[in-house]
């Protein structure tokens, strides 16, 4: 029977991401990888997790794979399933398979998102046995030796890394850059006042992209932040304000 793995060097980044450190989370990660303990990476979304863990697996020079997490993920979508290949069944690995047989970082994104009878295929993989069992294919994959989570903790960066972070990522120049992370600050502020979500460091890469390619600044604020962080139109113009 035939056994279709995806090929790992699908996953590798040809160029460094750009990621620039807000604190000691490089170190962290490395010290943690080198111990081989799971990371668990914990902040707002669009604050730079992913784009962290890019850069670590290219730092590392490690396969990275990443599922997008969702609640109708299946155990057998992260560890593989058979499949019906003309009147052939062939095995077909799953994401967390791949990494595991490549010693590749596998990057599980939203997974508060997916079901606690999905998630548990982890469990073996990040306590002290360190093997992810493919039941169906009754076969066990090991991976190396014992671990547990070290979470790390993010959060938008501070203005002037963000500022930094603006320039490198849209192009645009230092005032513009300002400008941005001065109206991220007083949208986040909003929070305590009933928003949701602040806006995200993404969202201001966004508006910087849009302006630097000829968006008239306001229009393109409107876009980028107050549009899609709210559907409350009383906080929409607070916003605009
Ligand atoms: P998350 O995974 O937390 O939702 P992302 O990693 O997708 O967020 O970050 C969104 C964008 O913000 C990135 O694509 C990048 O442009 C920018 N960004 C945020 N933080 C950083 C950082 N520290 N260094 C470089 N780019 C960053």
């Amino acid at each position: 029977m035939a056994v279709e793995s995806q090929r790992v060097e699908d996953f590798r980044l040809a160029k460094e991401p750009y990621y620039l450190p807000l604190g000691n989370e490089v170190e962290l990660f490395e010290s943690a990888y080198h111990a081989r303990l799971p990371v668990m990476l914990k902040g707002p979304t669009g604050c730079g997790k992913t784009r962290f863990v890019e850069h670590m697996s290219w730092r590392l020079e490690r396969t990275l794979v990443t599922v997008a997490c969702h609640e109708d993920l299946t155990a057998s979508d992260l560890v593989g399933k058979y499949t019906l290949r003309g009147d052939e069944t062939i095995w077909q690995d799953g994401p967390l398979t791949t990494a595991v047989k490549a010693g590749g970082i596998a990057y599980l994104d939203e997974i508060v998102e997916a079901r606690k009878d999905t998630t548990v295929v982890i469990h073996p993989l990040t306590d002290d046995r360190r093997i992810l069992p493919l039941e169906k294919k009754g076969e066990i994959v090991a991976a190396e030796t014992k671990q547990r989570f070290v979470a790390i903790e993010f959060d938008y960066p501070p203005p002037d890394l963000e500022e930094t972070i603006l320039k490198a990522e849209s192009g645009i120049d230092d005032d513009t850059a300002a400008k941005l992370v001065k109206i991220a600050e007083k949208v986040r502020n909003l929070r305590t006042h009933g928003l949701e979500e602040g806006v995200s460091t993404r969202l201001l890469v966004y508006a910087g992209q849009l302006i630097q390619g000829g968006v008239e600044p306001i229009a393109a604020c409107e876009a980028t932040i107050c549009k899609p962080i709210t559907d409350d139109l009383e906080m929409q113009r607070s916003i605009v304000e």
